[in-house]
């Protein structure tokens, strides 16, 4: 028996009836008028009272029919043309004008969740694995503001060895507006960067290749990076700026790759009065990632972990998704389980399902507002999460679309499977195939997903679990 949590718009519809036999046996339909249903997002469920006045005339006897127990295909076959057709078939029906429906209308409550977990029960907790990122709850605190304007500087700097042959504004070029525009939108507007470029080389004191980029640790990055902001500090006011980055003349190739910064208090880099713990450097690979490149960084500034895998085949675990895994991927936008941790979801967007038989209609991630995330906690720090994935927006090239499937696990670090893409195929380093088609089941562990339906608002989704006695 399903429960249902909440009742947000109730209607008492008629039925269309026709007919006053005493006793029908046989297929009734109630059909919704596409005025009413046109006017409201989504009907997450419908039951249908019977007033049995064939046995007893005098009391009536409701019963409730959960249209997604027994209904589902026939509810949804008129989807498109916004008709509801429930087929009746299973009860002797004693006058059908004593019938009423209810339908219950909604764009986010989960229905039919089945005893639903508080949202702080899917919030699964930072595991501090590595300590500078992750993406667990609470995000850590040290990490980049992920929500407002932020202002970022940007330094421009060359080598003696690697004197730069562009001028800042070409390099500059690479960047912008992409990087910027790119945030805005896979936050739905919740983050707004503006770089604030100074258009000069400043030279730093050694050549390129003297700056340990081959086994570059904490303690070079940072002298680097603080060598970088001294020759810039005569020119740049850093009391205001919420960030900067370090351009190099992307032709060093002795900076052969660009990595982010990450420190915490007291060991961070520091100028006109403020420390900073998050930064990025670029390299040589500026000219192939292009743009992505500081979003992929600035993602690590924000807390998020890389997605592709340190060791082993480097796309086994999300394939062509998020630039958190491959940077040119094709799949650009996010994972909404990122969105969620850096606040670009509201935890109201997100349904924590228990165990039981759970069912919810998710909304596509590239666009803002509705349900986004299906959850549910398997361990202390592991969850499963559905969302829907559409193409359009950075998802625009994606060959194939629909539901997502993917367990998030807090306790394994950045770069070995934080986030791994279901069904789990090591051979598949693309993932392209993985969305649901209507009708698939995809097991793990002792759980089932089941892809229901679909249409132009989301993807019906159903979660259970497959109890083993
Ligand atoms: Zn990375």
């Amino acid at each position: 028996m399903l429960i249902y949590k909440k009742y947000r718009f109730l209607f008492l519809l008629p039925l269309f009836a026709c007919s006053t036999s005493k006793k029908l046996t046989t297929t009734k339909i109630l059909t919704v008028a596409p005025s009413v249903v046109a006017s409201k997002n989504t009907i997450n469920s419908i039951a249908i009272d019977y007033a049995d006045t064939h046995i007893e005339p005098i009391k009536t006897i409701p019963k409730t029919i959960d249209y997604k127990n027994d209904y589902t295909e026939n509810l949804f076959q008129d989807f498109k043309s916004n008709k509801y057709n429930l087929e009746e078939t299973s009860h002797e029906l004693a006058s059908l004008e004593n019938i009423s429906a209810k339908l219950n209308y909604g764009t986010s409550d989960p229905d039919t969740i089945q005893n639903p977990l508080d949202i702080s029960n899917c919030k699964l907790p930072e595991m501090m694995t590595r300590g500078d990122v992750g993406i667990g709850f609470p995000r850590i605190a040290n990490r980049m503001k992920s929500l407002g304007n932020l202002t970022i500087n940007i330094v421009f700097v060359d080598f003696s060895d690697a004197v730069s042959t562009m001028t800042p504004q070409e390099v500059y070029s690479i960047l912008t507006p992409y990087a910027e525009d790119y945030f805005k939108t896979v936050s739905y507007g919740k983050l707004n960067i503006q770089f604030k470029p100074n258009f000069k080389w400043n030279r730093m004191s050694k050549p390129s290749s003297e700056y340990g980029w081959n086994n570059l640790t904490f303690h070079l990055h940072k002298e680097y990076i603080q060598e970088a902001i001294n020759l810039a500090d005569a020119d740049i006011d850093f009391s205001n700026s919420d960030a900067f980055i370090i351009i190099a003349n992307p032709d060093a190739i002795e900076l052969k790759n660009g990595p982010a910064f990450t420190a915490y208090p007291g060991a961070g880099i520091k100028v006109d009065g403020k420390e900073f713990l998050s930064s990025a450097t670029s390299g040589h690979d500026l000219k192939f990632w292009g743009g992505l490149w500081f979003n992929h960084e600035f993602g690590h500034e924000m807390s998020l972990v890389d997605l592709y895998a340190y060791q082993g085949s480097e796309h086994r675990f999300v394939g062509e998704y998020s630039i958190m895994g491959l940077i040119s991927c094709t799949g650009q936008d996010l994972f909404g389980w990122e969105k969620w941790i850096l606040g670009w979801l509201n935890d109201d967007q997100v349904i924590c399902a228990n165990s039981g038989i759970s069912t919810a209609l998710i909304t596509p991630i590239e666009t803002a507002g509705g349900t986004k995330l299906f959850t549910m906690p398997i361990s202390n720090t592991a969850a499963i999460v559905v969302e829907s994935r559409r193409a359009i927006g950075y998802d625009k090239k994606l060959p194939k679309t629909g539901p997502l499937v993917y367990i998030v696990d807090t306790n394994i670090p950045s770069g070995t499977g934080t986030i791994k893409i279901l069904p789990f195929d090591e051979t598949d380093t693309n993932k392209l195939e993985s969305p649901m088609v209507v009708g698939q089941v995809i097991y793990y562990m002792n759980y089932s997903i089941k892809f229901i339906s679909t249409d132009i608002k989301g993807d019906l989704i159903e979660i259970k679990r497959i109890d083993f006695n």
